[in-house]
């Protein structure tokens, strides 16, 4: 079983997507295995987002994702990164397909409700980022 780090970012709260986001989740079949509410400071979103610091957006982004709470999940499941990468829809919802969450619910590019790791490496480095192994069930 595979396990990834999802992000319901500040949009989705202040939208009252959460209920929404967990229900496409469980529907497909992730497991919840860690989940939590938290205002991130600076420094967590930073570290978080380290790959982008070299980036233009770096700034605003670290701004948007300090705007307000967000809800951290670690989801489990077969192939789980892929297949929330899928459901989640491309980053710019312009370019989402049909039924995804960003398709959806996304109101730009920036402010596209989660975030999903893209690939084993960034899951690990990103469910330590945020869980200790006994807050994972
Ligand atoms: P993701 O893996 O689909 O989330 O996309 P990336 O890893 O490329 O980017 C991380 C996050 O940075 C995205 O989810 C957006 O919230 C934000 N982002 C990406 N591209 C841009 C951009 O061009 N401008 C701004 N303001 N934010 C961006």
């Amino acid at each position: 079983m595979q396990k990834t780090l999802s992000i319901i970012k500040p949009d989705g709260v202040s939208k009252k997507l959460i209920g929404e986001v967990i229900c496409v989740f469980e529907s497909a079949g992730f497991r919840i295995a860690a989940m939590k509410m938290k205002w991130l400071n600076r420094a967590e979103a930073e570290g978080f987002y380290y790959v982008h610091r070299e980036r233009p957006f770096f700034p605003e982004l670290v701004d948007f994702m300090t705007s307000g709470p967000v809800v951290l999940m670690v989801l489990e499941g077969d192939d789980v990164i892929k297949r929330n990468r899928e459901i989640m829809g491309a980053t710019d919802p312009a370019e989402a397909k049909a039924g995804t969450i960003r398709a959806r619910w996304a109101g730009s590019k920036q402010n596209n409700i989660v975030h999903g790791s893209d690939s084993e490496e960034s899951a690990k480095f990103e469910i330590s980022h945020f869980f200790s192994g006994i807050e994972i069930f």
